[in-house]
């Protein structure tokens, strides 16, 4: 096999290992014992929840890296990572923008909420139950709302010169008007 066939080979076995068809069920406690890895990209367009979050969902689709395996103390655990391109509407220039959010997490998957208690710093809990699948896209879709920012805006000073001319136009005006209040007032201490 000539160099260039063997690159393209390993170079097709590795995007084939890193875009695997993910399943739609998942099964966290059987998966930890097989210390099963998830890898591939997921449509975002099921996530309606997030959607009421985002100005539109169109083509959105999210990374997924996921591990899942038993510690030390024989805790079965999920750590994931989902990175996803997403649009908001920028709350302080109101135009479209886009984010990208990435979502960590490290659950330790328990059946009992007793076991919260006990539960080593490092670990959020995941109350699971046994033998019940779950469903992969609501998992990463909360993980997904948890990353979100409280109020999404440009990281850079995105209101032009323009509009701070406006605003301060409009405040100028907001000073200059006489409320009613004091009118009545005025016209009180007259009589
Ligand atoms: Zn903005």
């Amino acid at each position: 096999m000539s160099f260039t066939l063997l690159f393209s080979y390993i170079a097709y076995i590795i995007i084939k290992i890193m875009y695997q068809k993910l399943p739609e069920e998942i099964h966290p406690l059987r998966h930890a014992q097989d210390g099963l890895k998830l890898v591939g990209k997921l449509h975002t367009h099921n996530m309606l929840r997030l959607g009421d979050a985002l100005h539109n969902m169109k083509g959105a689709t999210a990374n997924i890296d996921m591990i899942f395996d038993v510690d030390k103390e024989n805790l079965p655990y999920l750590q994931g990572k989902f990175i996803s391109s997403l649009t908001f509407i920028c709350e302080r220039c109101m135009h479209v923008m886009s984010l990208t959010i990435t979502a960590k997490c490290l659950l330790a998957l328990i059946q009992n909420e007793y076991e919260i208690k006990s539960l080593s710093k490092q670990y959020e809990p995941w109350l699971i139950k046994i033998n019940e699948p779950m469903q992969l896209d609501c998992l990463v879709e909360d993980e997904l709302i948890l990353a979100l920012p409280l109020v999404p805006k440009h990281n850079f000073d995105c209101l032009s010169i323009d509009a701070w001319h406006s605003l301060a136009e409009e405040t100028e005006i907001i000073t200059n008007f006489t409320s009613p209040f004091a009118i009545l007032s005025a016209l009180k201490l007259k009589n």
